[in-house]
């Protein structure tokens, strides 16, 4: 039996309708941006493996150093114990974040790094005896992750309909998207004056699984102010746009305003190893710390900071800080810039072809809204059929690839969105 009749018979699958979905590709090995199926088919990854991957497949440089740690100490529990790889990494995370940031805990997914900045803010007023900033504000559009408090922060879609009576309460105001920010600020403001909002959360700059929406900096910066003054903790959930995605380190280096807290995964350990970190200020972090040990944060999870996670991102860390890597980052971003202009002016049925950074993302003429457009499926079939992996988001394709990616094969993504143009960009 091949393996994808074998996974068939067993495997349920991430976001997938198992009834209607095409049979799952089996990846042999990985390289670059080459994907390698079982057949000898070959893909290139146009979205990082969900965004996770930033210096492409099997980086021979990542590979050594996990082996190495491997070899070495491959786990131990992080209560009670440390060990030199969480501690580099952390030092070295630290020198990239806004100076306000001091303190570091780790977890392993995007999700649990939302979760833990929840209960960091939370607990930040409850430890302090105030116990009348209950509420939180997030953005219309948002997305923050799958468990139940990061869905309940999310926006409200298809994905948590299920779910909708379990999900605790949160004020949702519209995002300051272009032509919006002025609502965006007043509904915030007036969510302020009533003295009880705790967190406001926010994917800075740009809101990647609600359809790459992008956001105003300056908006969101004297959003984060204004709560500074209403002394209200601020979350910047950085998992996709952080390292160098957005053009800078963090999405949030864009802001003159800096955020209370930091929620970073999925490019953290290069792709390689799960490993998510949550960080805080010194204030934050004074806060828990008490001769009560009832004050501690009571969170933890079996594969707190582990070693091999650690260690791949210490790999990739340096190979992104290398003035090559760096200078890749700068040729990804004029690429995005130059083709979404020409997708403008060739294709003037797309919605709003935009590139921030090394990001670029359109709208296809839609037939339903969101994410559950029909029209999402067939465009992933068409860009697989031109040997492409870009996964749209609804009627939204995006490209963001691993920054290894060379001048020709930005061009075959670039052939096969202008392709699935062609085809698609008509009204429906
Ligand atoms: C993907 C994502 C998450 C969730 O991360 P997981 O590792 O999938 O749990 C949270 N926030 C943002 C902004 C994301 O893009």
């Amino acid at each position: 039996m091949s393996w994808s009749k074998r996974d068939q018979s067993i495997l349920w699958h991430p976001y997938t309708q198992m009834k209607t979905a095409d049979a799952p590709l089996t990846i042999i090995r990985a390289k670059g941006c080459t994907l390698f199926t079982e057949t000898g088919q070959t893909l290139l990854d146009g979205i990082s493996s969900w965004w996770v991957n930033l210096h492409g497949h099997s980086h021979p440089e990542i590979t050594h150093r996990v082996s190495e740690q491997l070899a070495n100490l491959e786990h131990v529990l992080f209560a009670g114990f440390t060990h030199p790889p969480a501690i580099e990494l952390a030092e070295r995370l630290l020198k990239t974040l806004p100076a306000n940031q001091t303190h570091v805990f780790y977890s392993d997914n995007g999700s649990t790094s939302v979760e833990i900045a929840l209960k960091m803010a939370l607990q930040f007023w409850t430890n302090r005896g105030v116990h009348k900033k209950v509420r939180i504000v997030a953005l219309e559009g948002g997305y923050h992750g799958d468990t139940f408090g990061a869905m309940s922060v999310s926006g409200r879609s298809a994905f948590a309909a299920p779910f909708e009576p379990y999900l605790f309460p949160v004020d949702r105001i519209s995002a300051p998207l272009q032509g919006e920010e002025q609502r965006s600020i007043e509904a915030l403001q007036k969510l302020l004056s009533t003295g009880t909002v705790a967190i406001f959360i926010f994917e800075p700059l740009v809101q990647g699984a609600g359809g790459m929406r992008f956001l105003s900096a300056e908006a969101l910066s004297l959003q984060v102010a204004l709560c500074r003054r209403h002394e209200v903790l601020t979350v910047a959930d950085e998992v996709m746009t952080g390292f160098f995605r957005t053009g800078k380190f963090w999405a949030s280096d864009s802001l003159t305003e800096k955020p209370d807290l930091f929620c970073i995964a999925k490019g953290l350990s290069g792709g390689v190893t799960p490993l998510a970190m949550t960080t805080c200020t010194d204030a934050i972090f004074e806060a828990f710390r008490s001769d009560d040990r009832s004050k501690a944060l009571f969170h933890g999870h079996s594969f707190t900071a582990n070693p091999v996670g650690c260690a791949a991102g210490l790999a990739s860390l340096a190979l992104l800080e290398s003035t090559e890597c760096q200078s890749r980052i700068q040729v990804l971003s004029g690429s995005q810039k130059a083709f979404s202009l020409q997708m403008r002016e060739e294709f003037p049925l797309l919605q709003n072809p935009r590139a921030l950074g090394t990001l670029f993302a359109t709208e296809f003429p839609a037939t339903e809204s969101g994410y559950l457009d029909p029209l999402g499926p067939k465009l992933y079939r068409h860009f697989l059929e031109k040997g492409v992996l870009l996964r749209p988001l609804g009627n939204t394709v995006y490209l963001m690839p691993p920054y290894c990616v060379t001048a020709e094969e930005i061009e075959r993504f670039y052939d096969a969105i202008r392709s699935a143009a062609r085809h698609f960009g008509k009204k429906p």
